[in-house]
């Protein structure tokens, strides 16, 4: 360890590393406590491992310091480079990060059989079932990852990161979690809060067999009344959240918005959840048809458990109408 690393006890440090994905760069940081941590390591390219080296060693750091790793959620452009820094740090993450670190195939099959029936039932185009499948299937690619050591749950603390707690922060991710430092009430959030775009509350399968599709949007609402108290938020992408309990407020009632415009586009008719979304984004619904697809269906969720529409099968599709007796 060098001096420098000791003098900057308590810090947080973001280092920008560029991904090949439309969300731009990404934020990794560097957590300086009793422990050296990484939080989140950027996708696996020649580009990013070179920023990220480069970041560490601005900081007076170089990878072989680093204890820990944690990682925020599975998407590639967060742990992508994960096997790289495991030969040197401690893998911790959402105890359901573990399928995806160790690339456990029976579980990306029942993921694909699941997305697969669920888009056929909501009326999804069998080729744009194929273009969705493989999109997700390219993503992923850009991870090289290694187990996860540990295993981690609301509320739990890390050796080595004295006065932080983990907070689970669902929605945007079924392995999200964030760190809150009690202390200030300081937070890294991963993807959970960013100051400039809404996050994705994005369509997943159960981690259960037989379990319940998550309700995506309800879960993320959830998270965001969890990081109301947050004084100040470190995120995923962009600039740090001054304000955080404004820029929640702002997104809850976005959404509250939306959902109501929705409803109105169904008016008197029955339609599937992807006639929904054609006429809600567009021109948009042809080029992302799988996050398009997926931010309708979590206002529909919205609506549903508000009882402002309803859910029917016939013919084997399911069709929103809107509720009457309201
Ligand atoms: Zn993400």
């Amino acid at each position: 360890m060098t001096d420098s690393w000791m003098d900057s006890k308590n810090q947080i440090k973001p280092i920008t590393i560029d991904t090949p994905f439309q969300v731009g760069p990404v934020n990794v940081y560097l957590i300086f406590s009793d422990a050296l941590i990484l939080v989140d390591t950027g996708p696996a390219t020649t580009e990013a491992r070179s920023q990220l080296h480069a970041g560490l060693k601005k900081h007076g750091v170089s990878i072989k310091d680093l204890d820990l790793l944690l990682l925020t959620h599975h998407h590639p452009d967060h742990m992508g480079m994960t096997a790289e820094v495991a030969e040197y740090a401690t893998v911790a993450g959402h105890h359901r990060l573990a399928p995806w670190l160790s690339e456990d195939q029976a579980f990306i099959k029942d993921r694909i059989a699941f997305l697969q029936a669920f888009y056929e039932k909501h009326g999804m185009e069998d080729e744009v079932i194929r273009a969705v499948q493989n999109q997700n299937h390219a993503y992923m690619s850009y991870v090289e990852a290694a187990p996860l050591e540990i295993p981690l749950d609301e509320g739990d603390t890390l050796d080595g990161l004295r006065d932080w707690h983990i907070l689970e922060t669902l929605g945007h991710a079924q392995t999200h979690l964030s760190l809150m430092r009690d202390a200030d009430r300081t937070m890294v959030a991963g993807d959970h809060i960013i100051r400039h775009i809404s996050s994705n509350a994005l369509l997943e399968a159960p981690y259960e067999r037989d379990g319940k599709r998550p309700r995506t949007l309800l879960q993320y609402r959830e998270g965001m009344m969890k990081c109301r108290a947050a004084s100040k938020i470190y995120s995923g992408h962009g600039d740090p959240v001054e304000e955080p309990a404004a820029l929640i407020d702002r997104r809850l009632h976005e959404q509250e918005k939306k959902a109501a415009y929705i409803r109105s586009l169904i008016g008197t008719e029955a339609l599937t959840a992807t006639e929904i979304t054609r006429r809600m984004y567009k021109g948009l619904y042809e080029r992302q048809p799988g996050l398009t697809f997926s931010e309708t269906l979590g206002h529909l969720d919205l609506l549903e458990e508000g009882k402002q529409v309803k859910l029917t099968e016939e013919d084997g599709l399911w069709l929103y109408h809107q509720s009457v007796n309201l």
